[in-house]
C-alpha cells in the first residue's frame, strides 16, 4: 500500500489522507474496523484523480457517507476508502438548492426551511449525507428524493465528471442505479417550493417530535435494521418474539423501538452482527417469517484479536 500512499500524496495533501484508521470514528453507528487508507479529497477533480488510480493499480474503492446505513466489519475495508467530509458546501439560487454529497440531509432541510422553501421536510430527521439518500432514495412520512431532485453530479467509473437529470438514476422505493453504475454523487440540485417559513416549521417539528419519541436517538444505531416482511411488520414480529433488551455485548434489541438494534455499549460490528442473526434466527422459529436485512454489511471478518482491538479502541 505504500505506493499507493505515495500516488495518493500528489492527487491531494497529506492531511487528508489517514492510514490503518478505525473506520469507527467515522460511522454514525460506531462500527467499523480499519480502512487501509481513508481519503478525504477537498476537490471533484482530486475524487475524479483518485477513481482512475484505483482502476489503474485495481484497488477496491469504496465509499462511506456518514455510514448511518451500513455496518462495517471489525476486520476493515481494504483499499482506499472515500470520506466525502470536505464537501460540505449548500447554495441556493431563485429556489433552487445545490448540496454537495458530504452535507448531512437535516442540514439542507434545515436550509430550505430557512430559505422558506418547502418540499424537503421529510428529511429533516435522516441522518445520512446527501450522497446517501440519492444512492438510496431516502424517504420518511410520505416524502422521498425521487419527489426533489432535479439533477446531480456524479463521476463515473472512468472518472469522468458528469451532470445528470433525476430520472437518469432510476430512483425507485429505496433504491437507485447509482451502485450498479458506480457513479459517485458530488453534488445534487433539489428543487424546491416557495412555503411559508411557519408552515414548513409546524411540519418538521411534528416530524421530529414523532421520531425523538419513537426512536432510540440517544443511542448509535444503523436505523430500522429489517425491511418489512410481506404482510407483516418487523417490528411487531420482533416485539412478540420478546427481544427487545436482548443484546450481546454493546448492542442490544432497542427496548424504545423493535426494528432498530442499538450500540449501547462500545459493541462491536461482531456483536451487532450477532444480535442481527439471534432476531432473524428467533422470528424464523417462532413465526417462520425470515427477517431480509435492510442494511448493508461491507468489509472483512475479523479474529478475535482483531475484534478485541477495535473495541479498546
Ligand atoms: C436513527 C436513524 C433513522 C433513519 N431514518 C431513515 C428514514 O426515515 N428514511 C430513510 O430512508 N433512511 C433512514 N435511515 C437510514 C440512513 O440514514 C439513510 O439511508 C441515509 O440516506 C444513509 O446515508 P449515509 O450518508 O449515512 O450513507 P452510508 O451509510 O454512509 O452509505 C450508504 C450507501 O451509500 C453509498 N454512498 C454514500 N455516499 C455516496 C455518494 N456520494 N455517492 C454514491 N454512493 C454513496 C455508500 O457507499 C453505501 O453503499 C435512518 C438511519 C438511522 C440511524
Amino acid at each position: 500500500m505504500e505506493h499507493v500512499y505515495q500516488e495518493i500524496t500528489h492527487i491531494t495533501a497529506e492531511k487528508n489522507i489517514m492510514l490503518d484508521e478505525l473506520l469507527k470514528n467515522h460511522t454514525y453507528t460506531r462500527l467499523g474496523g480499519k480502512a487501509d487508507i481513508l481519503v478525504t479529497p477537498e476537490t471533484f477533480s482530486e475524487v475524479q484523480e483518485l477513481v482512475k488510480l484505483a482502476r489503474r493499480e485495481n484497488i477496491p474503492f469504496t465509499l462511506l457517507g456518514n455510514g448511518s446505513n451500513m455496518i462495517v466489519k471489525d476486520g476493515g475495508i481494504r483499499g482506499i476508502v472515500m470520506s466525502q467530509k470536505q464537501f460540505q458546501n449548500i447554495r441556493v439560487e431563485s429556489g433552487t438548492i445545490f448540496a454537495q454529497s458530504g452535507a448531512a440531509i437535516i442540514d439542507v432541510s434545515r436550509r430550505a426551511l430557512k430559505e422558506r422553501l418547502t418540499g424537503l421536510e421529510f428529511a429533516c430527521g435522516i441522518p445520512g449525507t446527501v450522497g446517501g439518500a440519492l444512492f438510496m432514495n431516502a424517504g420518511a412520512y410520505g416524502g422521498e428524493i425521487k419527489d426533489v431532485l432535479e439533477e446531480a453530479v456524479v463521476v463515473d467509473r472512468e472518472g469522468t465528471l458528469l451532470t445528470l437529470p433525476a430520472e437518469d438514476l432510476d430512483l425507485e422505493y429505496r433504491t437507485s442505479n447509482i451502485p450498479d453504475k458506480g457513479y459517485i454523487v458530488l453534488e445534487a440540485k433539489f428543487k424546491l417550493q416557495p412555503g411559508k417559513y411557519e408552515d414548513i416549521k409546524v411540519i418538521m417539528d411534528d416530524l421530529t417530535y414523532k421520531r425523538e419519541s419513537k426512536q432510540p436517538l440517544e443511542y448509535p444505531s444503523c436505523g430500522s435494521v429489517f425491511k418489512r416482511p410481506p404482510g407483516y411488520f418487523a417490528g411487531k414480529l420482533i416485539q412478540d418474539s420478546e427481544l427487545q433488551g436482548k443484546g450481546i455485548g454493546g448492542a442490544e434489541v432497542s427496548t424504545k423501538h423493535a426494528g432498530f438494534i442499538v450500540n449501547k455499549n462500545n459493541a462491536t460490528a461482531t456483536e451487532y452482527i450477532s444480535v442481527i442473526e439471534l432476531v432473524q434466527k428467533t422470528v424464523k422459529d417462532k413465526f417462520g417469517v425470515f427477517l431480509e436485512r435492510e442494511v448493508k454489511i461491507i468489509g472483512e471478518d475479523a479474529d478475535a484479536e482483531t475484534v478485541k482491538s477495535v473495541k479498546q479502541n
